[in-house]
């Protein structure tokens, strides 16, 4: 018997492979009996906000995403077909019918018992079997409690506070240059966007005047989730207090508001670099950090904001270097609990403290729908195989799968953030190409044909 915690994105999908492959399994889902701030129904895989899950093109990378999906049996997409409404290019679901549809094929299925229950510490204490917790960027406070303390604290998040991240490809070298501050450092990890005094000034105008994404009330609630409804009266200065607390960070553009030089002094500060160009010292610079061991993804250090996407793109394309920038993720300050991967868990998925605890869904370090679903499948299947004596099979590299896990296991050091499924993190093709197009129908056709091995290979 397993033991599956949360029947959100992740929790069915790990549930249904392994009912699938003849394993029993015990499904929590805490509500109705108590709810989360975001969920507004009884429903399993109830989406809590656009009903759409991403691109259906087979040439994208979400597409290649659903396609590995797919063959390994993935019922959310399977019901998502069934119940999909127009959406263009984009999977867009009725999301009530969706919903009932998946509830359903949980309570159904004659291996899966379904307890609409708190699944708590001391059940977790006590439960024999593998664990699977698929509790999402919502788990309940107590359990959160429990993952931090089995995790060590540091290593569970309770705020996305990032930046955006960018494409390498997309920069502008011939502005941006590579040095770390001082030279210090192994190599010139960083690279750098320099400003001169129009340029800089010009950004701060844009960035204090964007508009800013609303606030979601529950999102001050704090580490154990405690929001009072009088914390949702707060104004948002008071909201965005809390958060600077928890998650240890000020939005840039509330740091620009206190004076125009302050990023200059700040999170811009030009000293110990050279701008190649002048042999000067820039008035201010944007300092870019690898996201990845390939050096393909770049995030923006210090630049978590709270800006509408669309605002995002046009007032970071304002900085020297970013014009063309391709941004692969936005900036986000939310409420979202992840673990930091890297640290935490292991190529399976499992707790590195604690073997047989396995984590599926956001809680992973992945962030979306479609891809806490793809990680709920690959737990199940690792489950299942071990269980049956058989060993554990990695997605390749290449493939979509193999792209978010190598993101969930890479080493390099950053600021951990969560990664959806993107260009950036399909890996370059051996042959290098310039033109953009061909680039992305290789990384395409390695990752199907990656997937054809995989599944040889788990056959
Ligand atoms: C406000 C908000 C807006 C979002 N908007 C989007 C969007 O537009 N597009 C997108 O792709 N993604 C969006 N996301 C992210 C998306 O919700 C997640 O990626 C996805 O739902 C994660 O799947 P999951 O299975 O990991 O968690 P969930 O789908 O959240 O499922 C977790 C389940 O665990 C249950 N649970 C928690 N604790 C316990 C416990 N102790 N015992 C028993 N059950 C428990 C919860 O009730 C829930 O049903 C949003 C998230 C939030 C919070």
């Amino acid at each position: 018997m397993v033991t599956v915690v949360g029947a959100g994105f992740a929790g069915v999908e790990t549930a249904w492979a392994l009912a699938s492959r003849g394993v029993s399994v015990r499904l929590y889902e805490m509500r109705p009996v108590k709810r989360t701030p975001a969920h507004t129904t009884d429903y399993f895989a109830e989406l809590v906000c656009s009903n759409s899950l991403k691109s259906k093109s087979p040439t994208s990378p979400a597409g290649q995403l659903k396609a590995e999906m797919n063959a390994l049996g993935s019922l959310v997409l399977r019901l998502a077909e069934e119940h999909s409404v127009p959406g263009g290019e984009a999977l867009c679901v009725d999301r009530d019918n969706f919903g009932k549809a998946v509830t359903q094929a949980m309570e159904e299925h004659p291996l899966i018992e379904v307890v609409r229950d708190e699944f708590t510490p001391t059940m977790a204490e006590s439960c024999e079997g593998p664990l699977v917790l698929a509790t999402g960027p919502l788990t309940s406070p107590e359990l959160s409690e429990w993952l931090a303390a089995k995790t060590g604290r540091k290593h569970l998040y309770f705020y996305d506070a990032v930046s955006p991240t960018v494409e390498a490809s997309s920069l502008d070298m011939s502005v941006v240059f590579a040095q770390s501050r001082y030279d210090k450092g192994e190599g010139n990890d960083y690279l750098n966007c320099p400003f001169n005094k129009e340029e800089y000034y010009a950004f701060v105008e844009a960035l204090v005047s964007a508009e800013r994404a609303p606030f979601h009330a529950f999102e001050a609630g704090g580490v154990r989730g405690e929001a009072e409804l009088g914390d949702y009266a707060l104004p948002e200065q008071a909201l965005l207090e809390k958060i600077k607390y928890f998650a240890g960070c000020t939005p840039i553009e509330a740091i620009a508001e206190k004076g125009e030089r302050s990023l200059a002094f700040g999170n811009f500060k030009p000293i110990g670099l050279t701008d190649p160009r002048t042999d000067r010292r820039p008035y201010a610079a944007l300092q870019l950090r690898p996201e990845n061991r390939e050096k393909t993804l770049y995030s923006l250090v210090a630049c978590q904001n709270r800006l509408r996407f669309g605002e995002q793109k046009r007032v970071f394309q304002m900085v020297p270097g970013l014009q063309n920038a391709e941004f692969i993720r936005y900036g986000v300050i939310h409420r979202n609990t992840y673990l930091e991967a890297p640290t935490a868990l292991d190529e399976q998925l499992q707790l590195r403290s604690a073997p047989n605890v396995y984590v599926a869904g956001q809680l992973t370090g992945v962030e979306g729908y479609v891809e806490s679903a793809a990680m709920g499948i690959l737990v199940g299947l690792n489950i299942a195989r071990k269980l049956d004596g058989q060993g554990y099979v990695a997605p390749p590299r290449e493939t979509a799968y193999g792209a978010l896990l190598a993101h969930l296991q890479d080493q390099t050091e950053r600021e951990f953030a969560p990664m959806n499924i993107n260009w950036g993190i399909l890996p370059d093709p051996e042959e290098p190409t310039r033109d953009k197009g061909i680039k992305r129908a290789k990384k395409i056709e390695a990752a199907q044909s990656g997937l054809s091995k995989w599944l040889e290979e788990l056959a």
